[in-house]
């Protein structure tokens, strides 16, 4: 297991599946793309629409592209 990145600060948190471990999988809340209190991950920065994430089950760190401000109005 990898240690929690010293960027990951529990005052930020995204709801994102994680791809390692799927620990949200079966959770009512998560279904319902609700903010659960259990499965939340750590952002660590984001890059414009690019999330760096880690996940605080299974430490897997991943980069998530959410595609929301990907593109700029003229
Ligand atoms: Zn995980
Ligand atoms: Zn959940």
């Amino acid at each position: 297991m990898l240690p929690l990145d010293p960027q990951a600060d529990i005052g930020r948190r995204a709801w994102v599946a994680c791809p390692n471990c799927d620990d949200r999988r079966g959770c009512a809340v998560c279904e319902q793309k609700g903010t659960c209190t259990e499965h939340w991950r750590y952002l660590l920065s984001n890059t414009g629409s690019l999330l760096h994430l880690q996940c605080p089950s299974c430490t897997h760190v991943w980069t998530h592209e959410t595609h929301f401000g990907a593109t700029r109005s003229q």
